[in-house]
């Protein structure tokens, strides 16, 4: 593959690359492999639905205390009758066709070393780097929010005024207009210094001058003549890497149960998975034939 085709700039640490044209090499693999099945195309996906009985539980409780360990708090219910929209979508021509929807949701038992959530559904154990996973959340969430228009910025009671090198104030300045997109509203401020009067909602206050002067460093790097999507890409990961939970950081059980419902909706859902491992998963199968059940 043209060295041209991928696009290396997602990720401030290179920890992932995408594909330029992402439905292209998709349609390629899918064709091979349709190919390789035999002419006749891949076999539709049949799914019957997971609960004969779903009506007659729809009135049962969705959440329950749980009981050891857990005590003192509600949890969902992890035996909570399956929802109905999940049985899948009738597709034209009647075929039953499998959605995001249809991944059941994961339910955080806690953290481990304050890095990595526990969670867990019927079919396995999941560990998952929550920085990892909120950064992946983010940066979706953050490059569909720009396709419709630009994001929710704060207003600082006090500018930040950074001292900077000559080069990362021209980086700055140069690209004002893409970090305006994202809430960030940067002037040059004397000769060696930037103010800084609004930034990204998203961001927390002390998380701000960290992650100017990492954008700075990133902008130096591109092109002068870069795309603006390339530069708008950039600054979405650099912006979604600092506004993300970091490692090392205790996580209420909201935080974690928000983490994995925001992932089920968007990086679950993509079709090409890329990057970084976001989830270690140890499957029901897996469990089962170590302790010599099946
Ligand atoms: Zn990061």
């Amino acid at each position: 593959m043209a060295p041209d085709a991928l696009d290396v700039n997602v990720h401030p640490t290179k920890a992932e690359v995408r594909f330029r044209e992402q439905s292209l090499v998709h349609e390629v693999v899918r064709r091979a492999f349709i190919e390789a099945l035999g002419r006749s195309g891949a076999p539709q996906l049949q799914l019957a639905p997971e609960h004969a009985a779903a009506g007659a539980w729809t009135d049962a409780p969705r959440a329950a205390p749980i009981p050891g360990i857990l005590a003192g708090g509600v949890y969902p219910n992890r035996w909570t009758p399956f929802d109905s929209r999940r049985e899948g979508t009738l597709a034209q021509g009647g075929a039953v066709v499998a959605g995001p929807i249809d991944i059941k949701p994961m339910i955080p038992l806690g953290q481990f070393r304050d890095t990595f959530i526990i969670a867990v559904d019927d079919e396995g154990i999941a560990i998952i780097d929550q920085h990892v996973a909120h950064e992946r959340v983010l940066f979706e969430r953050v490059m569909e929010r720009l396709t419709t228009g630009a994001l929710e910025s704060q207003r600082l009671l006090v500018p930040l005024v950074l001292d900077v090198a000559p080069s990362a104030q021209q980086a700055l300045a140069a690209r004002a207009g893409e970090l305006a997109r994202f809430g960030f509203e940067v002037a040059p401020f004397g000769e060696l210094t930037i103010r800084v009067d609004a930034v990204p909602a998203l961001l927390d206050a002390q998380d701000c001058a960290r992650a100017l002067l990492a954008l700075a460093e990133d902008l130096e790097g591109l092109d002068r003549g870069a795309q603006v999507q390339d530069a708008l890409q950039r600054i979405a990961a650099t912006t979604a890497c600092h506004a993300a939970v970091k490692a090392n950081y205790p996580l209420t059980y909201e935080k974690m149960a928000h983490i994995l419902a925001e992932l089920r909706a968007t990086a679950y859902s993509t079709v090409c998975p890329h990057g970084r491992p976001v989830m270690l998963r140890l499957t029901r199968r897996e469990i089962e034939k170590n302790f010599d059940r099946i």
